[in-house]
């Protein structure tokens, strides 16, 4: 049987199938772009309320499979945008009382930690969620996933989003900055701030864009932010790891598609002798796939809901969701 997953927490439509084994059966997704600036919380809703229907029917046709087929609809029931949840969420609704089959929701950030798990093989890895508005160090204790340290501000993906369009370009910046960075040859310092396990980006945020009016060219100010961005990331994930006596890494979020903080966590960890997994990229941007995995591990351990119990919760935090189909 297939578990089917609605992702909407923030400018991605997804729509995923996945099998017993976290094969990807389908996997329907459409991104939200802003004409300018960033994203617009009920624009984002529109675009998902308008793609949604024919992304499960894309999936399901991709995937072969029909609603009979399905054993449950699970959806992110946060932490995210408001407005696009509750696109995601009346879907999942709508399917599971249509099909009559049982509804999960999903944390989205546990959902992260979930698909690089399996992919990975790796029983126990800490997971940096490295995201447009999530960033955090997760690891497993004592019946939750706990957040080890997480962004005092902004979170990186919109650090560097904001810092591109201020820059002259458009959404999304991480990509284009990796991209500009490659020209780069001169590191300028920024703030570098690392407080404990937690980061904050505001302050190179405005840094960045003063080197930028005195006319630091583009590709050296995005090679010195990329530089110190995940250099930051990459200390937390390590202050982590010695502090959980963890040796395995894994990555989730738009951001961990970057090539430079791929390399950099992974020397970091291989020196430290331990394991480093990064998913393909459709597998670390939000993607409904992860919804359904997690969401079949929920089902199997009876973490379903009634449709009326099944609000969204824009600011549901990892560490309070429960986890019954991790044992001790
Ligand atoms: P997510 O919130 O997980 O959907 O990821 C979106 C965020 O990932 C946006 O802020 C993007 O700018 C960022 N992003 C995507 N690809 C890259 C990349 N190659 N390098 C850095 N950031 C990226
Ligand atoms: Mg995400």
């Amino acid at each position: 049987m297939a578990v089917l997953g609605i992702e909407s927490t923030a400018h991605t439509a997804s729509v995923g199938i996945v099998s017993d084994r976290a094969e990807v059966l389908g996997l329907a997704s459409d991104m939200y772009r802003p004409p300018a600036g960033g994203i617009h919380p009920r624009e984002a809703a529109n675009h998902h309320v308008e793609l949604l229907p024919g992304l499960v029917r894309q999936a399901l046709d991709a995937a072969h499979v029909a609603p009979s087929e399905i054993e449950a609809v699970a959806f992110a029931q946060g932490p995210g945008l408001g407005p696009c949840l509750r696109a995601g969420a009346t879907v999942a609704r709508m399917l599971a009382l249509t099909w009559e089959k049982p509804l999960v929701p999903v944390n989205h950030c546990v959902a992260h930690v979930e698909i690089a798990r399996v992919l990975s093989g790796l029983d126990d890895p800490l997971l940096l969620y490295a995201s447009g508005g999530n960033t955090q160090v997760i690891a497993y204790g004592r019946g939750r996933y706990r957040v080890l340290g997480e962004t005092l501000d902004i979170g990186i993906g919109n650090f560097l989003d904001k810092l591109w369009i201020g820059l002259g370009g458009t959404f999304p910046g991480g990509p284009a900055l990796e991209l500009e960075a490659r020209a780069g040859a001169n590191l300028h310092e920024l703030p570098y701030s690392v407080h404990g396990m937690d980061v904050a980006f505001s302050g190179m945020l405005t840094a960045a864009l003063a080197l930028h009016r005195k006319g630091v060219a583009r590709p050296d100010l995005a090679l010195s932010v990329e530089s110190t961005a995940y250099a930051m990331l990459t200390e937390i994930t390590e202050r982590a790891l010695a502090h959980r006596r963890r040796d395995s890494v894994v990555l989730g979020g738009g951001v961990a598609c970057n090539e430079r903080l791929r390399g950099m966590v992974r020397t970091m960890v291989e020196e430290r002798g331990g394991t480093m997994f990064a998913p393909p990229r459709a597998m670390c941007v939000d993607n409904g796939a992860m919804i359904a995995w997690t969401g079949r591990l929920a089902f199997r351990a009876g973490a379903t809901a009634a449709v009326e119990d099944s609000a969204v919760e824009p600011r549901q935090r990892t560490d309070l969701v429960a986890t019954p189909w991790r044992a001790e």
